[in-house]
């Protein structure tokens, strides 16, 4: 049987359904896995995808047309049965289960395993062919559980106020910032968020999400207060006035790049928090193996790793070039390597 999942110049496509997945170039029909810009992109004239995310993709696309699927509901399109289950990454990101003549393939798009309380949870689905991400697909990635870098966030925060400094922390616009949100400390001081991330906190509260009050920077004036304050922005905000206005303040970043030595000083920030919405390498595995799929295609990410070591065990791997991970916004973009001459370049390749 032919392959049911090939690459194409606009993106993943689903031979005999005619769609595509997380296109890059316009088409008639895609299939969207999550609204983050490389995934959502505008441009396609139908767009499919899961319902609790649809809010978030007409907050970054506008008005497109869109059929919104609960997790689990099925829709038959030229014969594939098409069915959106949970990817952990996101609100409202999906799994793409693929069903045809009898045969199942899953394109995972993003995806964490570790449950978290801002989307709805990893769901293994058993595949033929599992197609996977692989963003941090190294065995030197491996995250702690979230409980204790949000404490580290709050330890940080607190000292900073009792020494009447912001804390000023740059995590992405959509499902970082909200998920660093849930897991403040309120008690500690008010919480400012960036214009960038504001829209986004209102679709994840329309969708039931608890995120705690976030106010506008203009809307916090006392001095006094100000000392006390996190505030969340996105890495396009580093330098800006929209920054300056907190003075002397403490910075830090959070994501899964925090892990690889030297992120944080070429950052340039006082802290670096581990904190990423992709699986790491365990995670990674775990879902592989969930899926009981014989054979596993790597995207987007760490590639050769994956497939060498997918190999080793037994699985019948491949990959697909794709054009994932191209916006800045995101996550899934490794940070910039040091600069060959410097002194620190040596180190951060061991
Ligand atoms: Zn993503
Ligand atoms: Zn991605």
């Amino acid at each position: 049987m032919s392959d049911l999942v090939v690459v194409r110049r606009a993106g993943l496509y689903c031979v005999p359904g005619q769609f595509y997945i997380d296109p890059w170039r316009p088409v008639e029909r895609a299939v969207i896995t999550h609204g983050h810009a490389d995934h959502a992109r505008t441009g396609h004239q139908h767009y499919l995808a899961a319902a609790p995310g649809a809010g978030i993709l007409r907050a970054r696309l506008g008005a497109i047309t869109l059929e919104a699927l609960d997790y689990g509901q099925t829709v038959t399109h030229n014969g594939v049965t098409i069915s959106l289950h949970p990817a952990g990454h996101v609100l409202g990101s999906a799994q793409v289960r693929l069903q045809y003549r009898g045969e199942v393939w899953v394109a995972s798009g993003d995806y964490k395993v570790e449950s978290d309380d801002t989307c709805a949870a990893f769901e293994p689905v058993r595949c033929d062919t599992f197609i996977t991400e692989s963003t941090f697909g190294m065995p030197i990635y491996r995250w702690q559980p979230q409980a204790v870098i949000y404490a580290e966030i709050n330890d940080w925060w607190r000292a900073n106020a009792a020494n009447g400094r912001s804390s000023v922390l740059f995590c992405y616009s959509f499902g970082k910032a909200q998920r660093i949100l849930h897991g403040l400390d309120p008690d500690i001081g008010p919480i400012i968020c960036h214009g960038a991330a504001e829209p986004l906190n209102r679709v994840y509260r329309e969708q039931g999400v608890a995120l705690p009050r976030t106010l506008t920077a203009a809307a916090v004036t006392d001095k006094a207060l100000l000392g006390r304050a996190l505030v969340i922005a996105p890495p396009s905000a580093a330098g800006t006035p929209w920054i300056k206005r907190f003075g002397d303040y403490s910075d830090a970043f959070a994501s899964g790049w925090m892990q690889v030595r030297g992120a944080r000083r070429r950052r340039n920030v006082d802290r670096g928090f581990v904190l990423s919405d992709h699986a790491d390498w365990p995670g990674l595995m775990q879902a592989i193996k969930d899926s009981e799929a014989k054979r596993v295609i790597v995207t987007h990410g760490q590639i050769p790793t994956m497939v060498r070591w997918l190999t080793q065990n037994g699985l019948d791997a491949g990959a697909f070039e794709t054009e994932y991970g191209g916006d800045d916004q995101h996550e899934d973009v490794a940070p910039a390597p040091p600069a060959a001459s410097s002194p620190e370049a040596a180190a951060t390749d061991a």
